[in-house]
């Protein structure tokens, strides 16, 4: 057992079973959004004394939070490896917005039409590159893994049409860690730059972006607080100061500039331009507040630990039949944190259910934001998705995904087989008890 239990939030909280019975929860849902470090949300509370708003005012409160949150601004840079002479922090909602907020730079600024994607990103790091860009993908191999080949030939093929590659460091799907400076390197190569999509990367693995002299240094950095332990509504998009210098910013308003009269503006440097109206200082205290406890436990060790339960929960699904495991079962070496898996002939979304209902274990299931990745792993074909698309009442396909975090343990893990095992012994049991069960809580 580890001892990170008792640093998250709620890991003790008691939920009601379908049967009245109330057990303590388990949550295998990490990779949505992780519980908050109880010394965060102390860290919170520290600062409500000083509670104000920041950067304009005089008193001394607004002073105390400004310089706080200039020292967050760098905390979070440092973490992540930033050059902080050459890079900006800009704060904003989530990776999401990140990378929607850098797409509408982008194409500002960067006349070049191609944005090279991937088969497995998240509808995020995918969707606001369309209606900006030419994008193409860079395929998977059959077991969910990015292609090394097709990217190095699509980087030959758009040469210098490539506005950005952009890739998730870890797949939210199969967890998948992708080898990002070996990508670096090569897209570098081709005089390319590189977004980083790291919102499931930096809660769960040592990152550092690298001095900008080096071929391996990550050019654009997108992450969300929520997953790494800090509260919702906060998130950090890193890049080039440059890149965010010109021209009018994607929201203009309060902060965003230096001076104004009714025909001239003169926009603020960045990261301010870019943080339009009073910004979220609360969440700017809790991110870099988790970030110390993150950097306190040490990002290998979490790595290390969160791989260790990856792999003892594979090695159990393994043999369980009627299990249908995605990506490499058998490899555990570039893979963190997220299985996701099938029962045979059981539903994803009844699957969900019982183990919400029969057990308190919270998984996802779906396509978890990425259509696009599941279709290429459950090896639908384009016609079935067209099938799909005309018939709303189609039964989506999907999977159930369990993604750890820090605090969980294995004996948890123990508990959700016992009920995999359950569930497959008692299928027609279940089926019949689920199938027209619509549970509200
Ligand atoms: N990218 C990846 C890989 C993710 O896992 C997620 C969250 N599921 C996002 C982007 C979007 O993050 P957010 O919802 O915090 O904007």
């Amino acid at each position: 057992k580890t001892n990170f239990r008792n640093f998250v939030m709620g890991v003790d909280a008691k939920i009601p079973l379908i049967n009245g019975r109330f057990v303590t929860a388990i949550n295998f849902d990490n990779a949505a959004t992780t519980p908050p470090f109880l010394s965060t949300l102390q860290q919170i509370n520290n600062f409500s004394p000083w509670y104000s708003s920041i950067h304009r005012g005089t008193g001394y409160k607004s002073q105390f939070s400004s310089n706080l949150y200039e020292k967050c601004r760098n905390t979070v840079g440092n973490f992540v490896g930033a050059d902080m002479h050459t890079h900006t922090v800009i704060f904003v909602k989530n990776t999401t917005e990140a990378i929607n907020k850098l797409s509408y730079r982008l194409c500002k600024t960067n006349k070049k039409c191609v944005v090279l994607s991937t088969c497995m990103e998240h509808h995020s790091n995918d969707l606001p590159w369309r209606d900006k860009y030419d994008v193409d993908y860079i395929a998977v191999d059959h077991l969910g893994k990015l292609s090394l080949e097709d990217l190095e030939y699509k980087l030959k093929k758009y040469k210098d049409h490539i506005a950005l590659v952009t890739i998730t460091g870890i797949s939210n799907v199969t967890g998948y860690k992708n080898p990002i400076y070996k990508i670096a390197r090569l897209v570098h190569k081709y005089h390319a730059k590189i977004l980083v999509d790291g919102a499931q990367l930096i809660p769960h693995a040592p990152f550092h972006m690298n001095p900008i002299d080096s071929p391996e240094h990550i050019d654009y950095l997108a992450f969300s607080a929520h997953k790494m332990y800090a509260p919702f509504g906060i998130g950090v998009l890193i890049g080039p100061e440059s890149t965010f210098e010109e021209d009018a910013p994607e929201y203009s308003g309060g902060g965003t500039v230096d001076m104004v009269t009714h025909d001239f503006i003169r926009w603020a440097q960045p990261p301010h331009k870019e943080e339009s109206g009073t910004p979220n200082i609360i969440g700017v205290i809790a991110l870099s507040s988790a970030i110390h406890t993150l950097k306190m436990i040490g990002m290998e060790n979490i790595e290390k630990y969160e791989n260790s339960l990856t792999t003892y929960a594979l090695q159990k699904l393994k043999k369980i039949s009627g299990i249908q495991l995605y990506g490499n079962p058998d490899d555990c070496t570039d893979r963190v944190s997220i299985i996701p898996f099938n029962i045979a002939d059981i539903p994803h979304e009844m699957v969900a259910t019982i183990l919400s209902y029969e057990a308190g274990i919270a998984v996802r299931n779906g396509c978890f934001c990425a259509q696009p990745y599941i279709q290429e792993l459950l090896n639908i074909n384009s016609h079935e998705i067209e099938e799909r698309i005309k018939d709303s009442t189609a039964h989506h396909p999907g999977m159930v995904r369990i993604s750890f975090g820090l605090y969980n343990h294995y004996d948890e893990i123990d508990m959700f087989m016992t009920m995999l095992e359950k569930i497959i012994t008692n299928k027609a049991y279940y089926l019949k008890k689920y199938s027209d069960i619509h549970i509200n809580i």
